[in-house]
């Protein structure tokens, strides 16, 4: 039986609500399920105030905006993530600084970050790997102290949390994603919650997101016209992908419930393979963490293994895959000046991370499949 990386959990209402999103006559943005993913993702989270965006990308560069981000700033950001995080910043002309990730969470080392503070730093970007966070209150302590900005990329991390409060609701800003990828989907769509009361960023948000006018406090009587007020760009998600964001919100208690399960099966199979020293580490849940279990991995000892061990799952149909390229080594990271060495250890963990399949729909028996796949791999 063939065991892909990752496969698509459907909870059988979204049909349902994508048909009454038709129905409601608006299938554009803020619509009638829009209002009700806001609503439960504030209540969720117990944030301030949260809107959706089209993607986690934009939430992220939604994020800038508020945050005022621009020429000459530097953001110090973890090379271990995704092109999105640094591309925020560079859209608005700023520079992405790239520190080192901790071994054991895969998440900002905060010395390392501490080490890449200038005069020109306005912010720094946590980026919550795999669900799991760095100490959120000592790097708020940080950021306090040389009075930076927190954006919290939570785009793997909705529904985590950190001593009780919930990531993507420590920083400043909170930038969170429903790709097809993520643990609950719309297909494509984001969120940004704003974590403090401040009702001229609200505002700024909601005109950013509505291309500049203030579409919204029209449509909430508040004005007698609509009209162009400033910047801004088109960031609002169709109600049809909030439709079907909706449906997956609602069971969120049990799909991460069931990934729990399968992440715990995971360590109970692989935790002796770390403890003997065949493997270098694997996954695991921070103390103070509640995990989302965003996803599982292992780490090799060598490159060569970790693609000795790649092929002989692909060849039993398992398919397992490696995560990101750092960014100070891709390309535009090396345009931007790095070299592989400058990071040593991120650059290590980008050769010897793999990642097992672990998807909302998988049986149990199936992640027993993968470790005994996994064990012969080792042992062969
Ligand atoms: C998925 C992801 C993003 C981008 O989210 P999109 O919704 O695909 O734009 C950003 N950062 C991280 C860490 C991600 O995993």
């Amino acid at each position: 039986m063939k065991i892909p990386y990752n496969k698509l959990y459907l909870t059988g209402k979204e049909i349902v609500y994508i048909k009454e999103a038709l129905e409601s006559g608006n299938i554009a943005g803020d619509g009638v399920f829009d209002a009700r993913v806001c609503d439960f993702l504030e209540k969720k989270l117990l944030a301030e105030y949260v809107c959706t965006t089209t993607s986690g990308s934009h939430a992220l560069e939604l994020a800038m905006v508020l945050a005022g981000i621009g020429p000459g700033d530097e953001v110090i950001m973890p090379s271990y993530t995704f092109p999105s995080t640094a591309n925020a910043v560079l859209l608005k002309g700023a520079v992405p600084v790239f520190c080192e990730v901790d071994e054991k969470t895969l998440c900002m080392d905060l010395s390392s970050a501490k080490s890449c503070i200038t005069e020109k730093t306005k912010a720094v970007m946590p980026v919550h790997y795999g669900g799991v966070c760095a100490a959120m209150d000592r790097l708020m302590d940080l950021a306090k102290e040389r009075d930076l900005l927190v954006i919290e990329d939570a785009a793997q991390a909705l529904g985590s949390s950190y001593k009780g409060k919930m990531l993507g609701t420590w920083g400043d800003f909170g930038c969170f994603s429903f790709h097809g990828t993520k643990n609950l989907v719309g297909g494509e769509g984001g969120a940004i919650s704003i974590n403090r009361k401040d009702e001229k960023l609200e505002e700024k948000a909601e005109i950013y997101r509505q291309k500049g006018t203030n579409r919204i406090q029209f449509m909430r009587g508040e004005v007698s016209q609509y009209t162009w007020v400033g910047e801004g760009s088109s960031y609002a998600p169709s109600d049809l992908l909030m439709a079907v964001l909706w449906a997956q919100l609602e069971k969120m208690d049990e799909i991460t419930d069931k990934r729990r399960q399968l992440y715990e099966t995971y360590q109970a199979e692989v935790g002796p393979m770390v403890e003997s020293g065949l493997l270098r580490g694997m996954s695991r849940v921070p103390a103070h963490v509640l995990s989302n279990y965003h996803n599982f991995y292992v780490i090799f000892h060598e490159l060569e293994e970790r693609q000795r061990v790649q092929e002989f799952l692909k060849e039993k149909g398992i398919s397992a895959v490696i995560h990101f390229v750092p960014l100070h080594e891709s390309p535009m990271g090396r345009k931007l000046g790095y070299e592989s060495h400058d990071l040593p250890l991120t650059a290590n963990v980008g050769r010897t991370l793999l990642r097992l399949p672990l998807f909302t729909g998988m049986e149990t028996k199936e992640v027993l499949q993968v470790t005994k796949a996994l064990s012969e791999a080792m042992e062969a």
